[in-house]
Protein backbone atom coordinates (compact mmCIF):
# COMPACT_ATOMS: atom_id res chain seq x y z
CA UNK A 1 0.00 0.00 0.00
CA UNK A 2 2.86 2.21 1.14
CA UNK A 3 4.66 1.49 -2.24
CA UNK A 4 1.38 2.40 -4.35
CA UNK A 5 1.25 5.47 -3.00
CA UNK A 6 4.87 6.29 -3.79
CA UNK A 7 4.45 5.09 -7.08
CA UNK A 8 1.32 7.50 -8.09
CA UNK A 9 3.29 10.26 -5.62
CA UNK A 10 6.09 10.02 -8.37
CA UNK A 11 3.64 10.73 -11.09
CA UNK A 12 2.59 13.86 -9.64
CA UNK A 13 5.89 14.59 -9.19
CA UNK A 14 6.97 14.04 -12.65
CA UNK A 15 3.76 15.90 -14.30
CA UNK A 16 4.86 19.00 -11.40
CA UNK A 17 8.15 18.45 -12.80
CA UNK A 18 7.29 18.69 -16.69
CA UNK A 19 5.23 21.87 -15.80
CA UNK A 20 8.37 23.42 -13.51
CA UNK A 21 10.39 22.36 -17.27
CA UNK A 22 7.82 23.96 -19.49
CA UNK A 23 7.84 27.47 -17.56
CA UNK A 24 11.70 27.49 -17.37
CA UNK A 25 11.58 27.39 -21.08
CA UNK A 26 9.22 29.99 -21.81
CA UNK A 27 10.86 32.17 -19.17
CA UNK A 28 13.99 31.62 -21.63
CA UNK A 29 12.33 32.24 -24.74
CA UNK A 30 10.05 34.81 -24.26
CA UNK A 31 8.80 36.00 -27.79
CA UNK A 32 9.25 39.42 -26.01
CA UNK A 33 12.77 39.44 -25.09
CA UNK A 34 13.81 38.72 -29.30
CA UNK A 35 11.35 41.84 -29.70
CA UNK A 36 12.81 43.83 -26.84
CA UNK A 37 16.79 43.13 -28.32
CA UNK A 38 15.67 44.38 -31.60
CA UNK A 39 14.30 47.83 -30.08
CA UNK A 40 17.18 47.69 -27.87
CA UNK A 41 19.31 47.67 -31.28
CA UNK A 42 17.02 50.39 -32.84
CA UNK A 43 17.02 52.67 -29.64
CA UNK A 44 21.48 52.41 -29.57
CA UNK A 45 21.06 53.58 -33.47
CA UNK A 46 18.48 55.80 -32.88
CA UNK A 47 20.45 57.59 -30.14
CA UNK A 48 23.20 57.41 -31.87
CA UNK A 49 22.64 59.09 -35.33
CA UNK A 50 20.59 61.46 -32.73
CA UNK A 51 24.16 62.09 -30.77
CA UNK A 52 25.92 62.60 -34.26
CA UNK A 53 23.92 65.58 -35.78
CA UNK A 54 23.60 66.85 -32.12
CA UNK A 55 27.64 67.10 -32.43
CA UNK A 56 27.57 68.79 -36.05
CA UNK A 57 24.86 71.07 -35.03
CA UNK A 58 26.63 72.03 -31.94
CA UNK A 59 30.52 73.03 -34.60
CA UNK A 60 28.46 74.65 -36.56
CA UNK A 61 27.02 76.76 -34.10
CA UNK A 62 30.72 77.27 -32.60
CA UNK A 63 32.16 78.10 -35.58
CA UNK A 64 29.14 80.73 -36.62
CA UNK A 65 30.00 82.19 -33.27
CA UNK A 66 33.64 82.61 -34.06
CA UNK A 67 33.10 84.26 -37.55
CA UNK A 68 30.61 86.02 -36.19
CA UNK A 69 32.97 87.31 -33.29
CA UNK A 70 35.95 87.29 -35.72
CA UNK A 71 33.08 90.00 -38.21
CA UNK A 72 32.29 92.14 -35.65
CA UNK A 73 36.05 92.96 -34.45
CA UNK A 74 36.42 93.04 -38.61
CA UNK A 75 33.64 95.67 -39.14
CA UNK A 76 35.39 97.52 -35.70
CA UNK A 77 38.47 97.94 -37.43
CA UNK A 78 37.49 99.00 -40.60
CA UNK A 79 35.33 102.04 -38.61
CA UNK A 80 38.45 103.18 -37.03
CA UNK A 81 40.78 102.84 -40.12
CA UNK A 82 38.31 104.87 -42.22
CA UNK A 83 37.78 107.35 -39.16
CA UNK A 84 41.37 107.85 -39.14
CA UNK A 85 41.27 107.96 -42.96
CA UNK A 86 38.91 110.66 -42.90
CA UNK A 87 40.31 112.73 -40.22
CA UNK A 88 42.81 113.32 -42.13
CA UNK A 89 46.21 114.80 -41.01
CA UNK A 90 48.21 111.83 -42.65
CA UNK A 91 50.78 111.54 -45.35
CA UNK A 92 50.24 110.74 -48.94
CA UNK A 93 52.33 106.94 -47.94
CA UNK A 94 50.00 106.86 -44.66
CA UNK A 95 46.79 107.41 -46.57
CA UNK A 96 47.83 105.20 -49.42
CA UNK A 97 48.59 102.36 -46.70
CA UNK A 98 45.30 102.85 -45.15
CA UNK A 99 43.52 103.16 -47.66
CA UNK A 100 44.22 99.87 -48.84
CA UNK A 101 44.16 98.23 -45.56
CA UNK A 102 40.26 99.13 -45.50
CA UNK A 103 40.24 97.85 -48.77
CA UNK A 104 41.73 94.45 -47.39
CA UNK A 105 39.65 94.47 -44.31
CA UNK A 106 36.73 95.50 -46.05
CA UNK A 107 37.04 91.86 -48.76
CA UNK A 108 37.12 90.24 -45.76
CA UNK A 109 34.36 91.25 -44.07
CA UNK A 110 32.31 90.47 -46.95
CA UNK A 111 33.96 86.86 -47.26
CA UNK A 112 32.96 86.60 -43.41
CA UNK A 113 29.25 87.63 -43.88
CA UNK A 114 28.95 85.09 -47.02
CA UNK A 115 30.57 82.32 -44.96
CA UNK A 116 28.25 83.15 -41.79
CA UNK A 117 25.34 82.98 -44.07
CA UNK A 118 26.04 79.31 -45.03
CA UNK A 119 26.60 78.34 -41.52
CA UNK A 120 23.31 79.90 -40.75
CA UNK A 121 21.43 78.19 -43.51
CA UNK A 122 23.07 74.52 -41.73
CA UNK A 123 22.54 75.40 -38.51
CA UNK A 124 19.03 76.31 -39.79
CA UNK A 125 18.77 72.31 -41.68
CA UNK A 126 20.65 70.62 -38.32
CA UNK A 127 18.42 71.96 -35.97
CA UNK A 128 15.29 70.79 -38.27
CA UNK A 129 17.52 67.29 -38.71
CA UNK A 130 18.05 67.25 -35.06
CA UNK A 131 14.89 68.14 -33.80
CA UNK A 132 13.43 64.82 -35.96
CA UNK A 133 16.72 62.81 -34.71
CA UNK A 134 15.68 63.55 -31.08
CA UNK A 135 11.63 62.94 -31.90
CA UNK A 136 12.86 59.12 -33.29
CA UNK A 137 15.11 58.38 -31.09
CA UNK A 138 13.23 59.41 -27.85
CA UNK A 139 10.18 57.23 -29.57
CA UNK A 140 12.54 54.34 -29.73
CA UNK A 141 13.88 54.47 -26.20
CA UNK A 142 10.53 54.22 -24.89
CA UNK A 143 8.65 51.24 -27.25
CA UNK A 144 12.65 49.89 -25.47
CA UNK A 145 11.25 50.74 -22.03
CA UNK A 146 8.34 49.78 -22.46
CA UNK A 147 9.22 45.83 -23.47
CA UNK A 148 11.61 45.74 -20.40
CA UNK A 149 8.68 46.15 -18.48
CA UNK A 150 6.62 43.69 -20.29
CA UNK A 151 9.24 41.55 -20.12
CA UNK A 152 9.90 42.03 -16.63
CA UNK A 153 6.03 41.53 -16.01
CA UNK A 154 5.87 38.08 -17.56
CA UNK A 155 9.13 36.97 -16.26
CA UNK A 156 7.33 37.70 -12.88
CA UNK A 157 4.42 36.23 -13.82
CA UNK A 158 6.26 32.87 -14.43
CA UNK A 159 8.32 33.02 -11.42
CA UNK A 160 5.31 33.60 -9.54
CA UNK A 161 3.59 30.32 -11.10
CA UNK A 162 7.56 28.66 -10.86
CA UNK A 163 7.49 29.22 -6.91
CA UNK A 164 4.10 27.60 -6.28
CA UNK A 165 5.35 24.46 -8.43
CA UNK A 166 8.52 24.36 -6.75
CA UNK A 167 6.57 24.22 -3.32
CA UNK A 168 4.14 21.90 -4.02
CA UNK A 169 7.17 19.99 -5.98
CA UNK A 170 8.76 20.05 -2.55
CA UNK A 171 5.38 18.40 -0.84
CA UNK A 172 5.38 15.57 -2.97
CA UNK A 173 8.55 15.23 -2.99
CA UNK A 174 8.58 14.97 0.85
CA UNK A 175 5.99 11.87 0.63
CA UNK A 176 8.41 9.79 -1.83
CA UNK A 177 10.43 7.18 -0.45
CA UNK A 178 14.12 8.55 -0.82
CA UNK A 179 15.23 5.30 -3.07
CA UNK A 180 12.95 6.26 -5.12
CA UNK A 181 13.11 9.72 -5.92
CA UNK A 182 16.64 9.21 -5.66
CA UNK A 183 16.06 6.97 -8.81
CA UNK A 184 13.66 8.94 -10.35
CA UNK A 185 15.98 12.24 -10.05
CA UNK A 186 18.63 10.12 -11.30
CA UNK A 187 16.98 9.01 -14.51
CA UNK A 188 15.52 12.20 -15.06
CA UNK A 189 18.94 13.79 -14.90
CA UNK A 190 20.23 11.62 -17.66
CA UNK A 191 17.11 11.16 -19.99
CA UNK A 192 14.63 13.89 -19.14
CA UNK A 193 10.97 13.85 -20.06
CA UNK A 194 8.72 10.90 -19.24
CA UNK A 195 10.66 8.61 -16.85
CA UNK A 196 6.96 7.26 -14.67
CA UNK A 197 4.91 5.66 -16.65
CA UNK A 198 2.08 4.08 -15.59
CA UNK A 199 1.39 0.40 -16.96
CA UNK A 200 -1.67 -0.95 -18.54
CA UNK A 201 -2.04 -4.60 -19.57
CA UNK A 202 1.55 -4.77 -19.81
CA UNK A 203 1.88 -1.77 -21.55
CA UNK A 204 4.48 0.99 -21.01
CA UNK A 205 3.09 4.47 -20.19
CA UNK A 206 6.13 6.02 -21.12
CA UNK A 207 7.37 4.51 -24.57
CA UNK A 208 3.73 2.82 -24.96
CA UNK A 209 5.41 -0.75 -25.71
CA UNK A 210 4.56 -3.92 -24.64
CA UNK A 211 6.12 -6.38 -22.43
CA UNK A 212 5.60 -10.44 -22.76
CA UNK A 213 3.97 -11.86 -19.87
CA UNK A 214 7.44 -13.34 -18.65
CA UNK A 215 9.24 -9.94 -18.75
CA UNK A 216 6.57 -8.20 -17.03
CA UNK A 217 6.34 -10.64 -14.47
CA UNK A 218 10.34 -10.35 -13.88
CA UNK A 219 9.62 -6.33 -13.92
CA UNK A 220 6.97 -6.39 -11.27
CA UNK A 221 9.12 -8.36 -8.69
CA UNK A 222 11.90 -5.61 -8.57
CA UNK A 223 11.56 -3.49 -5.71
CA UNK A 224 11.64 -0.13 -7.80
CA UNK A 225 10.24 -1.73 -11.40
CA UNK A 226 11.50 -0.48 -14.80
CA UNK A 227 10.23 -0.57 -18.57
CA UNK A 228 12.59 -2.64 -19.85
CA UNK A 229 12.31 -1.06 -23.26
CA UNK A 230 12.57 2.64 -21.79
CA UNK A 231 14.10 2.21 -18.13
CA UNK A 232 11.33 4.17 -16.78
CA UNK A 233 9.98 3.98 -13.79
CA UNK A 234 6.84 1.82 -13.60
CA UNK A 235 3.32 2.13 -11.44
CA UNK A 236 2.38 -1.04 -11.47
ZN1 LIG B 1 8.80 1.98 -21.44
Amino acid sequence: MERLTSFSDLLELQQVDSLIDKLREDRLKLPERAELREAAGVAAATASAHSEVYDRLRAVERSAARVEDDLTMTETRVREQERRLFAGALSAREADHLRTEVGNLGRRVSTMEDELLELLEERERLDVDEKSASETAAAASGAERRLVARVAELEAAIDTSLSRYRQRRAEIAAEIEQGLLRKYVQLRKHRGGVVVGEVDGRVCGACHLQMSVAEYEEVASDPIPQCINCAAILCL
